[in-house]
């Protein structure tokens, strides 16, 4: 499957893009995951895109634009890709139209995950991240088994730079402003797919449902 999962930041979108990969082995490609791993790496782009991230700041939409033209092109790809916080903004969309389009293929849908903002803070504060593997966890609805280490990889386990309650007001401000017009920018499109469902389970049937997967 082809699919954009579209929401605000801890509307799940990471969750249900892993629970989707493993139906048909389409790829999870989170622009947050590649940024954060070439800041942990040091690596030229980390060190554009890290001041953006721990404020919770939108990076630089050519720095973007670069990263996904290079990874919708790998052969994994093939198969189907699931686009985890990208695209972010309506320049974004707009260019990854046009690529699209030159690499020939078409998306299922644009998933819309809308969550009531009480949710997503509470969501948003409560998460920690395993910063070796990615792995998410919750300290209320999804503790890891030793606290601050990983049940997966034995990595640490902390909360995320961004994660502090002044980044993430942030980041919701900068969601509405920047990120929410894409909603209607797909439905103009005609792919877009609203799922209102919270719970990650409901929220795959929903899709599956819909795109026939
Ligand atoms: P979230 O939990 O907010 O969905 P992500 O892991 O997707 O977090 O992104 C973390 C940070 O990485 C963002 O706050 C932003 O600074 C940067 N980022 C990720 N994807 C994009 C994108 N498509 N465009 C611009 N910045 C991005
Ligand atoms: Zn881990």
């Amino acid at each position: 499957m082809r699919l954009i999962l579209l929401g605000a930041p801890g509307a799940g979108k990471g969750t249900v893009a892993k629970m989707l990969t493993a139906i048909d082995g389409s790829v999870q490609i989170s622009t947050g995951d590649i940024l954060r791993a070439a800041v942990k790496e040091g690596t030229e782009l980390g060190k554009q895109a890290k001041a953006f991230m721990d404020a919770g700041d939108l990076v630089p939409d050519e720095l973007i634009m670069g990263i996904m033209k290079e990874r919708l092109k790998e052969d994994d790809c093939r198969v189907g890709f699931l686009l985890d916080g990208f695209p972010r903004t309506i320049p974004q969309a707009e260019q990854l139209k046009v690529l699209l389009a030159d690499l020939g293929i078409e998306l299922d849908a644009a998933v819309n995950l809308d969550v009531p903002r009480d949710v997503i803070v509470d969501r948003l504060t409560t998460r920690r991240t395993c910063v070796d593997c990615g792995a998410i966890y919750n300290v209320k609805s999804a503790p890891t088994k030793v606290e601050g280490v990983c049940d997966k990889c034995g990595g640490k386990v902390v909360q995320r730079d961004d994660e502090t309650e002044e980044a993430i007001s942030n980041r919701l401000d900068v969601y509405n402003e920047k990120t929410a017009p894409l909603v209607d920018f797909y439905k103009g499109e005609g792919i877009l797919a609203d799922v209102t469902a919270t719970s990650s389970e409901a929220v795959v049937a929903t899709i599956r449902e819909r795109i026939g997967a």
